[in-house]
């Protein structure tokens, strides 16, 4: 039986539809991104589960049991968002303990979980800071020690990572990964970024325009696209439509991702002219105009190839290039 299992799902604000029949099974200590572009409905659905918002049709569901009705409280969940939403005049310390006290606790033990919480996300040795003295990166983990504190049974996350420079983000993604692996804490993080949503999650939703498009690890979604929608949202796509020699209508339409195209040597491929050539650091992104054979095959549709820096210098690719798909 799931953990959490998101059931028929339905939210309508008005007559807009902003989730359809949305169902997921989720797995104690399973780690979930929901993947997808601004507006399709991933913030809406986290709030239904929070129990902020409640849903127009269907339920949600806590190990068989239906929670669709209870109010965010009664709910043992953590939440951090975007923005890093600490009080301002209280120290690191006591944002942390905020949340402690007026609950069972002796002051002896809040002492003792705050201080584990902040040994876990290492700042310890920063208790005593304002939220104005910490660094970005600083006040999102304090936001994580604050939502994990409460022994909560599930973790959410609302692009917690969305705010802060690609260095700090890198690290604060596999923090994030160690943590909920060490505390075996069930976890459902919203983002857009894919490369987010590949490197930390155990399974992927990818949803589009209030709607589920595909739900699997990240290699599935990434290897076995569903739908030129998730082909496309994740990782880069050439859509080509392969024509006969004399025919009006394609043959077929294929998808080919740009590092599954290989640049062949003289004689063994087919020929094209590189149109741009664009540096991305470990790899160029060659975009190519196919002649030829080629252009018979799939017409003028230009080609996105890529080929890792490291074998650039053993080409000579300033005007053509041959390419066979692997
Ligand atoms: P995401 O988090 O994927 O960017 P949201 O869940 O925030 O998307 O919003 C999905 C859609 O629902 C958006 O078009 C948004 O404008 C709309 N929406 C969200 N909350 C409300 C609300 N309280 N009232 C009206 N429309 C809303
Ligand atoms: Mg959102």
């Amino acid at each position: 039986e799931a953990y959490l299992s998101i059931q028929g799902v339905n939210k309508t604000f008005d007559s807009f539809t902003a989730l359809r029949e949305i169902n997921i099974d989720i797995q104690k200590n399973e780690f979930i991104c929901l993947l997808g572009p601004s507006g399709c409905g991933k913030t809406t659905l986290l709030r239904i589960i929070a129990g902020l918002e409640k849903p127009t049709r269907g339920r949600v569901a806590v190990q068989g049991k239906d929670i669709t009705a209870l109010p965010p409280s009664k709910r043992n969940f953590g939440m951090v968002f975007q923005s890093y939403a600490l009080f301002p005049n209280l120290t690191a310390y006591q944002n942390i303990a905020y949340g402690l006290q007026g609950r069972k606790f002796s002051q002896k033990e809040i002492g003792d979980k705050v201080s584990e919480a902040l040994s876990l996300v290492d700042l310890l040795h920063m208790k005593d800071r304002f939220p104005a003295q910490l660094s970005g990166g600083q006040q999102q983990r304090i936001a994580l020690a604050r939502a994990f504190v409460l022994s909560p049974d599930f973790l959410l996350l609302d692009e917690p990572l969305s705010a802060l420079d690609a260095k700090v983000r890198a690290k604060l993604r596999e923090e994030i990964c160690n943590l909920q692996k060490k505390l075996g804490i069930t976890t459902i993080m919203v983002t857009h970024d894919q490369e987010e949503a590949l490197t930390m999650a155990d399974r992927i939703v990818v949803m589009n325009n209030a709607e589920i498009m595909q739900v699997g690890s990240p290699q599935q979604v990434y290897d076995q696209p569903e739908s030129p929608f998730v082909a496309d949202f994740i990782g880069s796509i050439n859509f080509l439509a392969y024509w006969s020699h004399k025919g009006n209508h394609p043959l077929a339409h294929l998808a080919v991702r740009p590092e599954h195209i290989r640049i062949s040597s003289p004689g063994s491929g087919f020929r094209a002219v590189v149109k741009h050539m664009e540096f991305r650091g470990p790899f160029y992104r060659l975009l190519l105009q196919p002649i030829r054979e080629l252009k018979e095959m799939i017409g003028n549709q230009l080609l996105s190839v890529d080929i890792s820096s490291g074998h650039v210098h053993k080409l000579n690719l300033i005007k053509f290039a041959e390419v066979s798909v692997e």
